[in-house]
């Protein structure tokens, strides 16, 4: 379904799963897994919730690297 895609589409993909995990389990049981496991630092939780959003943003725009436009096989 996610097909080949570079190392930065992936962290991506992995943050607004995250993030929209998180928010999943905020509405359904009031339980902010970020702030359960980041909580005790502040500005790290922070961080978390900024680079989510990013990513959000960065998720509209199509990556255009070799790999994402199926150019290069992947490398691991
Ligand atoms: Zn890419």
């Amino acid at each position: 379904m996610m097909g080949k895609k570079c190392i930065g589409s992936k962290v991506i993909w992995a943050l607004l799963f995250a993030g929209g995990l998180n928010w999943g389990l905020v509405g359904a049981f009031k339980f902010n897994l970020v702030n359960a496991i980041f909580g005790g630092w502040a500005w790290l939780e922070m961080l978390i919730y900024i680079l989510v959003g990013l990513a959000a943003i960065a998720s509209l725009f199509h990556c255009k690297c070799k790999v994402c436009k199926g150019e290069m096989p992947v490398t691991k």
